[in-house]
């Protein structure tokens, strides 16, 4: 296949100061839970995306300086020359595909933590530090003019290490340049506060050093945030942002332009669409003559070349897109389009970095597996045997297990019960703001639809006997998990009292659409993640009146990972839902639900129409457990293995029953035998 002429000028190479770009696909800076720690995972990461045709791979922030250490989470680190073989490798793995390698220095100033390096944090000025219970000392001229000194170190050193591209990072509040941009932050009474030009001052002095380190053979690029969306407190794109890229229009060799702070720079599909940023870059191509880059979650090639043509900007910049699909540009060289693994908006990835792992992705399960299992996103091992495999449950891990092992060329049939394939996907889909999560089941069905070695059969319930009697050599259980009536989840042991003769309505019953006939409805959250929030949004918006109850301190607060956290509360309130946090439901009678505080006595009563409890779920393994309490019969239906994957196994997230599925056409053919099963980052032992 050939590309779509009108694809072309997405091909067209850029120059990007002494360094060219072989196309217009920027893999824009983005954390991965990797960084330092895992230096080999993280090199094969970045090399994985330049093989899939992204012309630029950049790093996550990279700390240049231990004052600026933001321990426990783990970015990439340039302190000292120690680091440089680290970063090598993954210049190595970038160059070895054609690509440039871009390496994005940092020093973290007030959002720094320096739990590791036990330095002082520096900052403009004396303030609290961002997340911690300690503050910055004001810097001096003298640590002034260190810090320009270690970051023009650190650009030499990104040099020896082979980037091509250095980036001066003012951006996401998490960097000094910006702070010092920062009225707010700023109160300074020196040359480098006050005024504008001074605020300025120090983001230029650091451009310009950077340029005359290595600006010879490196491009010298900036990422800048042009909206903090707080309006005249911060920057912004119709305030001060202009006047910054106007004073240093021609100074770095590209401008990589988005949102601040990192939940608006991220926002998942269910707050944002498609191009969300937009409005707010836009401004920056007139003011310039260099390349512009921005992101806003593209997956669509179309929209792509509109955005070039309209001179909205010059490279498509992409963090998320380029997880889902390192390569989303190959495919689109390639007029592949209906292969590409569209980004669902999820921000599954950012948990990774939130919770100090590495990340893992909901519709790229070879994801953080590139190094340590050799999983490559497009290529699985041919079968070792001739083994026809029969999936029960259309889910997604269902699909993805018969997408993979019909890719290996096993024959395979997949059946679902419903008349639609999809199972908690369709459902889940179907809720406010969660259309894009649709895009797990349509990548699945649309490459299952082009193998002859994968049937799939809607519509058909299967029992014992119908298994026993098609003769497959292996059967996976895909059937999903039912969400628990009775209360039973983190908070309770035992169901709570009065559930079960209350009304109720599981996340089952809303999700197919049974709702309550009036409220109020108690949603009750003890599952802490997205679904009671997407549910309480669900039945406010079916004009019910909806009291929302947790025991955490806020509503969704998991979502707080996926940066989400803030966006669900404002949603909340705005629709008229009651929260009430820190509160367990621990009884209902006579339609009257009892809520105790975690702290204090002082039981409230409150009368409700009905009751959603989100709290657990069990997994639909009746099936299982019935044809393993059969042995004979498998072994004379000729059945090697049933193997329970998903959420059948244990209910997790979307993410995980993708992950399942996948695996289990990996590791097919490997014995399990309880070891480790992927390698290692351990660091070095020396003897003194
Ligand atoms: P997962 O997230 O693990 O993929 P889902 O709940 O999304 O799980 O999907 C499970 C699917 O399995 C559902 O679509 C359900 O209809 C289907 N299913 C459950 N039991 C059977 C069965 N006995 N026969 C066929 N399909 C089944
Ligand atoms: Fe996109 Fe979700 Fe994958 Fe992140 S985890 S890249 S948001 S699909």
């Amino acid at each position: 296949m050939s590309r779509d002429p009108r694809y072309d000028i997405l091909f067209e190479p850029v120059k990007i100061g002494p360094v060219t770009a072989r196309n217009r696909f920027f893999q824009v800076p983005h954390c991965n839970g990797m960084g330092h720690q895992h230096p080999q995972a993280h090199a094969a990461m970045r090399g994985m995306k330049a093989e899939g045709g992204w012309a630029v791979v950049a790093t996550e922030e990279c700390e240049i300086h231990p004052s600026g250490d933001v321990s426990p989470y783990v970015e990439a680190r340039i302190w000292d020359d120690h680091d440089i073989p680290y970063l090598s490798m993954m210049t190595e793995a970038v160059h070895r595909h054609g690509s440039l390698a871009a390496v994005e220095l940092v020093h973290n100033g007030p959002s720094a933590s320096n739990l590791y390096s036990r330095e002082v944090p520096l900052g403009p000025s004396h303030q609290p530090t961002n997340y911690y219970p300690f503050q910055v000392r004001a810097m001096d001229r003298e640590d002034i003019r260190n810090y320009r000194r270690w970051h023009r170190e650190a650009a030499l050193r990104a040099k020896r290490a082979g980037f091509d591209i250095v980036y001066v990072y003012a951006g996401h509040d998490l960097s000094l340049p910006m702070h010092f941009l920062q009225r707010r932050r700023n109160q300074r009474i020196d040359e480098y506060g006050g005024s504008l030009e001074n605020r300025v001052r120090l983001f230029r002095e650091l451009i310009e050093e950077a340029k005359e380190a290595v600006g010879d053979t490196c491009g010298v690029v900036v990422r800048f945030a042009v909206d903090e969306m707080m309006g005249e407190d911060g920057i912004s794109s119709e305030g001060e942002a202009k006047d910054i890229v106007a004073m240093l229009a021609e100074l770095p060799d590209l401008w990589d332009v988005n949102l601040s702070n990192w939940k608006y720079d991220s926002q998942t599909s269910r707050f944002a669409e498609e191009g969300y940023q937009e409005p707010f870059t836009a401004f920056v191509k007139k003011l310039t003559s260099k390349p512009v880059v921005g992101v806003g979650r593209y997956t669509s090639p179309d929209r792509m070349v509109s955005l070039i043509k309209k001179g909205v900007l010059d490279m498509i910049g992409a963090a998320r897109p380029s997880i889902a699909d390192p390569y989303l540009p190959k495919k689109i060289e390639e007029g592949r389009l209906e292969d590409i693994r569209e980004c669902i908006g999820c921000n599954i990835c950012i948990t990774g970095d939130m919770t100090i792992t590495p990340m893992r992705c909901t519709q790229n399960p070879t994801q953080g597996e590139e190094w340590r299992k050799g999983w490559h996103p497009e290529i699985m091992p041919a079968k070792a045997s001739n083994d026809r495999i029969l999936i029960i449950g259309g889910g997604p891990a269902g699909l993805e297990a018969a997408r993979a092992l019909g890719q290996r060329g096993h024959e395979v049939a997949l059946a679902e019960a419903s008349t639609e394939l999809g199972g908690r996907v369709n459902l889940e889909s179907r809720l406010p703001g969660l259309s894009a999560w649709g895009r797990v089941r349509d990548y699945r069905l649309g490459q299952i639809a082009k193998m002859s070695n994968v049937e799939t059969y809607p519509g058909s319930p299967m029992g014992v006997t119908d298994i026993l009697d098609q003769g497959f050599e292996r059967v996976v259980l895909a059937t999903g998990a039912t969400w628990r009536k009775d209360g039973v989840g983190r908070s309770h042991a035992f169901p709570i009292p009065g559930l079960d003769t209350a009304k109720v309505f599981s996340p089952d019953d809303i999700m197919a659409g049974r709702l309550p006939d009036k409220g109020p409805i108690l949603v009750y959250d003890d599952d802490l993640f997205y679904l009671a929030g997407v549910l309480a949004e669900r039945l406010a918006k079916a004009g019910l009146e909806v009291i929302y109850v947790t025991t955490a301190d806020t509503a969704s607060s998991w979502t707080s990972n996926t940066l989400e956290v803030y966006f669900v509360n404002k949603r909340l309130h705005a629709l008229g839902v009651r929260v009430i946090c820190q509160h367990d439901l621990v009884a209902v009678r006579n339609g009257v639900a009892e809520i105790a505080p975690a702290y204090g006595e002082a039981v409230q009563h409150i009368p409700v129409g009905a009751i959603v409890p989100v709290t657990a779920r069990l997994p639909n393994d009746a099936l299982y457990q019935e044809l393993m309490a059969a042995p004979e019969k498998l072994k004379d239906a000729g059945i090697k293995s049933v193997t329970r994957i998903g959420d059948c196994l244990a209910p997790g997230l979307i993410a995980y029953a993708v992950y399942a599925g996948h695996r289990y056409a990996r590791e097919l053919d490997a014995p399990d035998l309880g070891e480790v099963k992927f390698r290692r980052a351990l660091p070095l032992v020396t003897t003194p």
